[in-house]
């Protein structure tokens, strides 16, 4: 029985067209594109046993994930249930940000500081935008926010991004490693390497605490995660020749310790 799902509030539409994505990542996700339907599916996964929700979808050209109009649901859903919710909001504005402090859990926050991923993602935005939201989102916004960086763009140097996302002290950063997927423009990039995505999580479990999220390409794994152990505190998805070394939870891999227990499949 599943203890965690996802939730796209715009099925698999999307505004933007990241080279390593169009789209292809929300669209398997359970669509919830009215706060009714999302309701419905809270309450429906609910009571089969699911008790968090990673709750994504498309951004608009300003990337931007439309969730003012759910927050009230999901405050009343919190309440009721006990649920938690992660959201990957993108960029919001103050008052969103004030107002999800109560109706989310966590925030996972795609940082994209530098101008070649900026570049990637077609987005009419500068890092500055990065810096203030983040910003926003640790001094005003809920508990535990994640920010996201990724490894393996094509002439992209993420570490700037990992130092600058770890100087406002975030609970976890989350690195992810660029998946050259067919039917996007990243088909033709280089798969990123190993000692590549490996550097970059030293440096990031050396300025704060750090996890390894599910995207990463497949082929990369078995070492990737093996190599990658001895300095992160989480890894989504691990590799299944790891499985038997670790803690195993049903859930996203930056939920805080204060909700683990719920999802905890093996000790
Ligand atoms: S904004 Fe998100 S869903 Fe849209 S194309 Fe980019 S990565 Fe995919």
């Amino acid at each position: 029985m599943r203890k965690f799902a996802t939730l796209s509030l715009t099925g698999g539409s999307c505004a933007l067209s990241c080279s390593y994505c169009s789209s292809h990542y929300i669209s398997s996700m359970e669509g919830a594109m009215s706060v009714d339907e999302f309701e419905k599916s809270v309450r429906r996964m609910n009571s089969h046993g699911v008790k968090g929700f990673l709750v994504s979808g498309g951004f608009d050209k300003e990337g931007s994930l439309h969730i003012r109009k759910y927050l009230p649901i999901m405050r009343r859903l919190k309440k009721e249930l006990g649920v938690v919710f992660n959201v990957h909001p993108g960029i919001q504005e103050r008052d969103v940000v004030e107002e999800m402090s109560d109706a989310v859990d966590i925030v996972d926050f795609e940082f994209t500081f530098t101008d070649a991923e900026i570049k990637e993602k077609g987005l009419r935005r500068s890092s500055v935008d990065y810096v203030k939201m983040l910003d926003l989102l640790v001094s005003r916004g809920p508990k535990y926010v994640v920010p996201h960086v990724m490894v393996g763009i094509p002439n992209d140097d993420p570490s700037v991004a990992i130092r600058e996302a770890s100087s406002f002290h975030p609970y976890m950063i989350n690195i992810l490693v660029m998946i050259p997927t067919k039917g996007t423009v990243s088909e033709r990039y280089d798969m990123p390497s190993v000692d590549q995505a490996l550097e970059m999580i030293k440096l990031s479990s050396s300025l704060n605490r750090t996890s390894l999220g599910c995207m990463r390409p497949f082929p990369l794994k078995k070492e990737l995660d093996a190599r990658a152990m001895e300095y992160v505190d989480r890894i989504a998805n691990p590799h299944p020749s790891l499985r038997e070394k670790m803690e195993i939870y049903d859930a996203c891999c930056s939920l805080p310790e204060e909700f683990l227990g719920e999802f905890k499949v093996r000790s």
